[in-house]
């Protein structure tokens, strides 16, 4: 049986009179990767930021590794590892330096190199954080959320707006830290990235979760209702139409 080290019961978030979630329940096991999977809107971020402690409920139970949300706030924040939005990196210090400070703000002793090794980043050390691509950027940010040793790390849509390639990295980051038995819970609009990543997902949508279980499992149940895709209506593509123009593919340069 697999440890719960996430339990959220009839959580609720009004702001003001919008009902943004809507009193949902669900537990997340020590060791997975475990997807909030919904489109704009639907209120992962929110629930996200009231598990993290960065915003307040309306009602509900959250427990964090034993901690109650209510009672023992400032002890869920020493487990777990929390993205900081791009700006709260001061814009003069290179990434050695933000993570020197980290620590400091931590109390914690990290070895930045092996750090920004961890997150293939050890050519870029001297690089400001505002010189970095998409992807180095998610990148650090996502060490930025190991230097307290955390339990469980939160990445809110690390993947959002990154190329496909950057967007592999990042998977691969994610899975590695997952492999150093840090819990994972991330959220994400991308089917794709929830499918490959996440070992369980919760379908999220209004503030409701509509089904929650393994990528596997969601897909075989809906199999199992008689659904079948529907078929592609045309025999070809663009990509056809411009071979068969031109005698070659596009990506033969
Ligand atoms: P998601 O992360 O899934 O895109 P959010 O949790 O950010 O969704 O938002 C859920 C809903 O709550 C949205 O309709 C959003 O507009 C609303 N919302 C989020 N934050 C606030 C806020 N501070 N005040 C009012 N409404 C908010
Ligand atoms: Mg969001």
């Amino acid at each position: 049986m697999a440890n719960t080290i996430i339990s959220v019961k009839n959580l609720v978030k009004n702001y003001g009179t919008f009902n943004a979630v809507k009193g949902i329940s669900f537990e997340v096991y020590e060791g997975e990767i475990f997807g909030l999977l919904g489109p704009n809107g639907a209120g992962k971020s929110t629930t996200l930021e009231i598990i993290e402690t960065l915003r307040e409920k309306t009602s509900g139970e959250v427990i964090v590794d034993g901690l109650n949300l209510d009672k023992e706030p400032n002890e869920i924040k020493k487990i777990i590892g929390v993205q900081l939005q791009s700006s709260g990196y001061y814009p003069g210090l290179n990434l050695v330096q933000l993570i020197e400070l980290f620590c400091g703000l931590y109390n914690r002793q990290v070895e930045p190199m092996e750090l920004l090794e961890t997150v293939n980043l050890k050519d870029k050390a001297k690089a400001k954080f505002k010189d970095l691509s998409g992807g180095q950027k998610q990148r650090f940010s996502v060490a930025t959320t190991l230097i307290n040793e955390p339990r469980i790390i939160f990445l809110d849509e690390p993947t959002t707006g990154l190329d496909p390639q950057a967007r592999r990295s990042l998977w691969e980051l994610v899975k590695n830290i997952r492999e150093r038995g840090t819990t994972v819970i991330i959220t994400t609009h991308y089917m794709d990235e929830a499918e490959y990543l996440c070992d369980r997902v919760a379908i999220i949508d209004s503030g409701n979760i509509v089904a929650l279980d393994s990528p596997d499992r969601l897909i075989d149940n809906l199999v199992a209702t008689g659904f079948e895709r529907p078929k592609e209506v045309k025999q070809a593509n663009l990509e056809d139409v411009f071979i068969s123009l031109t005698g070659h593919s596009l990506r033969e340069e």
